[in-house]
């Protein structure tokens, strides 16, 4: 089996098993509890913040453990909705992950403001600059990389427009951390981080907020987290994130450039999206030339090869992705996208050999004969 969608979950790095293992097996008591059990797991679990902090580059008390990036996300848009003035708008990029769009999509429309992406598939810098000096901006949220095209968003520059007008900023980062250097996340007010997209475990992530971010929570309970977020706080899947974010690889965007090229070859008429952007050195979304992506899709799943029609979230609804729709590309196009995404371990051979089996599909899929009536996927 060849696995070609780490942008959807990542395996759990034997590191991060054996941690989660060992405190499973050591330090499972209830970090909150009186006894001595209980309050070695809090000190171990305040070292484990101590480190994310130290990661990203922030202070450990504005590390907040969580569910993962669902929550996270959700967290802050509903912060910055009951914290929003009358008047003042929350600015969402049109190509946020669905644990973004659909709170924000739900807030009143005049607490709204979207922002588009180009053809490129980066946000508008400009209007983002623009509408913050206006005044009439509370908060603002914009991805640090686009799952489905892997385009990167200029976060670094919205940060510092957004510190220069003491407006508030949200990044999600789930794709660009155990990716690509996170020292400097620190700096910003919100950043939503998720353990499976780097190897750690399922349901765990956190979120970097501000110092004193009262009533953060969307949670009502108990007081863990500094207060910040109710529920037992579940340290051997936090030790167990910590592990895989240590042995996280940079990956080299080489093999996936390589690929690309080869794939044009062998397959003519393919279109990279966002190819002329930055992009995620793992991702490659790609407009085939002929033939739904459900086709191609499930013929390279029989042949080993897993890859994705987009999102993992977006492929259980009917209907063409929204990113593809704020770039401009056209429903019958992106009806035609297929998205490889690789880890560091993925060795040029593995990619050698997907090109080959997206050339067989593409030659298997011509020669069938669609005046059959039947067609096959
Ligand atoms: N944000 C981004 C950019 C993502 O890619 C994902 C998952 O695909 C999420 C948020 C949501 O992650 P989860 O479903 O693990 O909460």
């Amino acid at each position: 089996m060849h696995y070609f969608d780490y942008n959807s979950t990542v395996p759990v790095t034997s590191d991060a098993r054996t941690a989660w293992t060992n405190a499973n097996a050591e330090h499972w008591f209830n970090p909150s509890s009186p006894y001595l059990q209980g309050s070695s797991v809090r000190v171990r679990l305040d070292e484990a913040r101590a480190s994310f902090a130290s990661l990203l580059g922030c202070q450990p008390k504005e590390i907040i453990f969580n569910s993962g990036a669902t929550e996270g996300n959700n967290t802050a848009i509903n912060y910055f909705s009951r914290t929003c003035e009358r008047g003042k708008r929350i600015l969402v990029s049109s190509i946020e992950h669905p644990s973004v769009r659909e709170p924000a999509l739900r807030l009143d429309k005049e607490k709204i403001q979207w922002v588009g992406v180009g053809s490129d598939g980066v946000v508008d810098l400009e209007l983002i600059q623009d509408q913050i000096t206006s005044g009439c901006i509370h908060a603002v949220s914009v991805m640090a990389a686009n799952n489905e095209t892997g385009v990167i968003q200029p976060w670094m520059e919205i940060q510092d427009i957004c510190r220069s007008t003491g407006t508030l900023f949200h990044c999600d980062a789930v794709q660009w951390i155990g990716k690509l250097n996170c020292k400097d996340l620190g700096v910003v007010d919100f950043v939503t981080g998720c353990a499976h997209k780097f190897g750690g475990p399922k349901g765990c992530g956190f979120l970097k907020i501000p110092e004193s971010s009262d009533h953060v929570s969307i949670l009502q309970g108990g007081a863990q987290e500094g207060g910040y977020r109710a529920g037992t706080e579940d340290y051997p899947s936090i030790i167990s994130m910590l592990a895989a974010l240590n042995v996280a690889n940079p990956i080299d965007s080489k093999l996936r450039d390589s690929f690309e090229t080869e794939l044009s070859r062998l397959v003519s008429g393919i279109e990279v999206v966002g190819g002329d952007s930055l992009r995620l050195a793992n991702t490659s979304m790609l407009i085939m030339p002929q033939f739904e992506n459900h086709r191609w899709v499930n013929r390279l799943s029989r042949r080993g090869f897993l890859v994705s029609t987009g999102s993992a979230c977006a492929s259980a609804k009917e209907g063409p992705s929204y990113v593809l729709k704020a770039m401009g590309i056209a429903q019958e196009s992106a009806s035609r996208v297929v998205r490889v995404s690789s880890s560091s371990s993925t060795d040029s051979h593995a990619w050698q050999l997907l090109a080959e089996a997206f050339c067989e599909v593409f030659l298997e899929l011509q020669a069938e004969k669609p005046s059959s009536g039947i067609i096959a996927v």
